[in-house]
């Protein structure tokens, strides 16, 4: 991302934020609620236009790309999968629309619930899952059509304190077993810390820090920064 800014009328959400992501990398943006993490996001997978700046792929400008074109996909906190598909059929989905033959579909599904290790809920509906599964569903899903990088947006946001550390240690294995960029947001100190390679620290809509958790707690480039880490939530 190069210099992107986006305002709400009066409201600066996102006030000149540059930030190169390499590939393979679990980062992480954190920051407390309202500091534009969302909205950088959006931006990235196509559901907010900046007002200014470029946001580039592999070197290809995607800054006005159409959401579905763009070769980076998004999870959400409340799952969003379609209550009318199986699980299969959810999963298939993106790969159906970008025209994916169908027996090459079925072994994708297959191997991604491989990973998500739910390897005998293909013919499920969403309604007969438990939270975690659905989330781990959609997370398949968001890995079909074998996206550049996965946007997860407070992921594990709506589910208890057993089932989200169990899921923090899910999403970190399968990203090291994929190998795929994950750009994850919370709000959260801890889970930032625990799971990431990079940190960025946003506040206000600007990047305050990119660092290594550790560089972050042991280094705090601001005041903010001391003391929104220090803090325990
Ligand atoms: P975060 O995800 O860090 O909580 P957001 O990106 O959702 O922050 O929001 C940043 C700021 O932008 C907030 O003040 C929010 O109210 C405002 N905002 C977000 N989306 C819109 C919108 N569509 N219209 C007006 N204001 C918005
Ligand atoms: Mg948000």
């Amino acid at each position: 991302m190069k210099n992107i800014r986006k305002a709400y009328g009066a409201l600066r959400v996102i006030d000149d934020v540059s930030l190169k992501i390499e590939r393979g990398v679990f980062i992480t943006l954190l920051g407390p609620s309202g500091c534009g993490k969302s909205t950088l996001l959006r931006s990235i997978v196509g559901l907010a236009e900046p007002d200014s700046g470029e946001i580039l792929v592999d070197g290809k400008d995607i800054t006005r790309a159409a959401a579905h074109n763009r070769p980076v996909k998004m999870v959400f906190q409340d799952y969003a999968l379609f209550p009318h598909m199986t699980v299969a059929q959810n999963i298939g989905f993106g790969c159906e629309m970008q025209g994916m033959e169908k027996s090459a579909i079925a072994r994708r599904c297959t191997e991604l619930l491989e990973l998500i290790r739910l390897p005998d809920i293909a013919n499920r509906y969403p309604d007969a899952l438990s939270g975690g599964q659905r989330q781990r569903v959609a997370l398949a899903r968001a890995l079909a059509p074998d996206p550049a990088a996965l946007l997860l947006d407070e992921p594990l946001g709506a589910l208890d304190l057993k089932l989200r550390q169990d899921m923090q240690r899910e999403l970190k294995a399968i990203q090291r077993r994929t190998g795929k960029t994950f750009v994850f947001v919370t709000h959260d100190q801890q889970e930032a810390m625990s799971m990431s390679d990079l940190v960025a620290v946003m506040n206000k809509g600007r990047i305050e820090q990119l660092d290594s958790p550790q560089n972050i707690y042991a280094n705090p480039a601001t005041l903010f920064i001391a003391d929104f880490v220090g803090a325990t939530n």
